[in-house]
């Protein structure tokens, strides 16, 4: 397990301020929906977009590990998931594969934007084709001189309402499969790109969530990232970042939830005694402990494989899947353990259970994730 230093800590004691104030009035924010401008002044402000970014860029420099810790404080003490998320996907959507696959120009053009966060940004890869199915999607881009011509429409994406930079993977040679992919950086006031509205959703509901449509729309051929043909490698890249990033801040969430319900348990007293006194009780507690404990473990551990350069497919896969489902079940939990009071929307555990339930759904399905393992033991899929 990896140990923190004081360094770590240190980084984490100087956004506690902000993790506090992003989460202000988040009971509020959910029934409003919605990302009000306001609220992103203080995502700014805060400094924590810069995380993972060179400095060169206006980032912090920080390494994965340590960005995680930060964004896993944020879990904790941020009581706004729909908010987290949307600051996570701005990390990871564009900055991330900028920095690693972008030429020196797209670099300059877009990275200190992004750190600043005056630029918002989003990834499309869902389309109403291509959900699970990546390479199945409908968006396709086609060659025209020194650009490239992207068609299509793109679903369910994150900050899509309201960012104005989207890194778009489009289909550019279904016959290639994998190598048929690529990754483009797309402004969004270029001409032919459509963004809908927000569209009402079950949780995280101040993250913004729209579709996205592209018509005729002409990009130049310097804003591929990587090499026509490199999407899949792109996609893979930032779906380990997106995965370690936004599920590491459940574990925060996991982990205040679980201090919540041991503070409950201990407080509230039924038949003479307090309820955590009772096995069934005290059992459902433990297990939303091991389950903080397991899912953080994994993430760290995968995150450290990464940054070692070791092949972390299956682990990620398992990180994802132990933690999201973990999150789902720990939010029940706690909704059990305060009995009617989970209930209700002041408390925030409902609004916590509605917050978990995309992450089974998003960053690749919790059947996607198995898949993904079984290949990994060599077990051959049927067909049936
Ligand atoms: C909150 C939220 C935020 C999102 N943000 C983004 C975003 O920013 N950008 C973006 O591009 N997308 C985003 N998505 C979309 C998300 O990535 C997709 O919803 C997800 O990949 C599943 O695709 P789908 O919805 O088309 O479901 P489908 O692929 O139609 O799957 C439906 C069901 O069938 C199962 N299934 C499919 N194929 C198989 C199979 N071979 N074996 C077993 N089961 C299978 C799935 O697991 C699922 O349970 C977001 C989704 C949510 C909920």
């Amino acid at each position: 397990m990896y140990e923190w230093n004081d360094t770590h800590r240190e980084l984490r004691a100087e956004f506690a301020h902000w993790y506090e104030v992003l989460g202000d009035g988040h009971l509020e924010a959910d029934r409003e929906a919605g990302l009000p401008t306001r609220k992103w002044e203080q995502v700014r402000e805060s400094g924590l977009l810069r995380l993972p970014f060179h400095t060169e860029w206006g980032g912090r420099g920080l390494d994965l590990l340590s960005t995680m810790y930060v964004l896993e404080g944020l879990g904790e003490h941020c009581r706004d998931g729909g908010l987290c998320f949307s600051l996570c996907t701005q990390i990871v959507s564009a900055g991330i594969p900028l920095q690693r696959y972008g030429s020196a120009e797209l670099k300059a053009r877009y990275l200190p934007r992004i750190c600043d966060g005056s630029l918002i940004t989003a990834h499309a890869i869902t389309d109403p084709d291509g959900g699970s199915d990546v390479l199945g999607m409908g968006m396709t881009a086609k060659p025209d001189g020194d650009h490239w011509v992207l068609d299509g429409d793109k679903v369910f994406i994150t900050n899509g309402p309201v960012a104005g930079l989207i890194v778009v993977y489009a289909v550019t040679d279904r016959d290639l499969g994998p190598f048929g992919l690529t990754a483009f950086l797309v402004d969004r006031d270029t001409e032919g790109v459509v963004a809908g509205p927000d569209v009402p959703k079950m949780g995280l509901r101040t993250s913004p969530l729209g579709e996205l449509s592209f018509r005729d729309c002409r990009i130049p051929a310097g804003n591929v990232l990587g090499r026509p043909g490199m999407g899949f490698a792109v996609l893979d890249h930032v779906m380990q970042w997106e995965i370690l990033c936004s599920f590491i801040v459940q574990a925060g969430a996991m982990r205040h939830r679980l201090d919540r319900c041991v503070e409950h348990a201990g407080r509230r007293r039924q038949f003479g005694r307090p309820i955590g006194s009772y096995q069934m009780v005290a059992g459902q507690i433990v297990d939303m402990k091991i389950a903080v404990e397991t899912s953080r473990r994994w993430l760290y551990d995968a995150a450290e494989g990464l940054t070692k350069g070791r092949d972390v497919t299956t682990d990620i896969a398992i990180a994802k899947v132990l933690t999201s489902e973990a999150n789902v079940k720990s939010a029940l939990s706690a909704v059990q353990i305060f009995g009617g009071r989970g209930y209700l929307a002041e408390t925030g555990l409902e609004k916590d259970l509605r917050d978990a339930i995309g992450g089974t759904v998003y960053s690749g399905t919790s059947e996607m994730q198995r898949i993904r393992i079984a290949r990994m033991l060599g077990l051959k899929e049927s067909q049936t």
